[in-house]
C-alpha cells in the first residue's frame, strides 16, 4: 500500500518519534504549524474518520489516551493544546491515514479565522 504513514509505522520512512506502543505511534510533523506539532496515528491503516468501524473506537480512544500523555510529557497540558482531525477534502486532509494533530506551545488562532 502506498501510504506515507504506514511507511513511517514500518520504519521505511524515518520520523522523529515521541510515543509508541503496540497500537499507536506519534511523531513530529515534518512541517510544523506551531512550536509543538505532533501527529498521532493508529498503526492500523484507516483512511479517514469516515472509515472508522464500530470495533475501531477502542483504538481511537487509545489515540486520545496517547494525546493526553504526550501533552503532559511535552509540558503543554496546562497551558493548553488543540487536537485536530482533518477529514476529506473540505477538512483539508492530505494524508489518507487517519491522524490527529496535537498543536501547542503558543496562543492558537480562533477557529473562525479562515
Ligand atoms: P493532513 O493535512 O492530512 O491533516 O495532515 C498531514 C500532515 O502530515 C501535514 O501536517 C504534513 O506536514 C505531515 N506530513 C506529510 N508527510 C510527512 C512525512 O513524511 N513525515 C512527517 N513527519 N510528517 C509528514
Ligand atoms: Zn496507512
Amino acid at each position: 500500500m502506498d501510504c506515507i504513514f504506514c511507511k513511517i509505522v514500518e520504519g521505511s520512512i524515518p520520523s522523529k518519534k515521541v510515543f509508541e506502543n503496540d497500537h499507536v505511534l506519534a511523531f513530529h510533523d515534518i512541517s510544523p504549524a506551531a512550536p509543538v506539532h505532533i501527529l498521532i496515528i493508529p498503526k492500523k491503516h484507516i483512511a479517514t474518520m469516515n472509515d472508522v468501524e464500530p470495533d475501531d473506537f477502542g483504538l481511537i480512544g487509545e489515540v486520545h489516551r496517547a494525546a493526553q500523555q504526550i501533552a503532559r510529557e511535552q509540558g503543554v497540558a496546562e497551558s493548553g493544546y488543540r487536537l485536530i482531525n482533518n477529514c476529506n477534502r473540505n477538512g483539508g486532509q492530505v494524508v489518507y491515514h487517519i491522524h490527529y494533530h496535537l498543536l501547542a506551545g503558543e496562543q492558537l488562532g480562533p477557529l473562525n479565522a479562515k
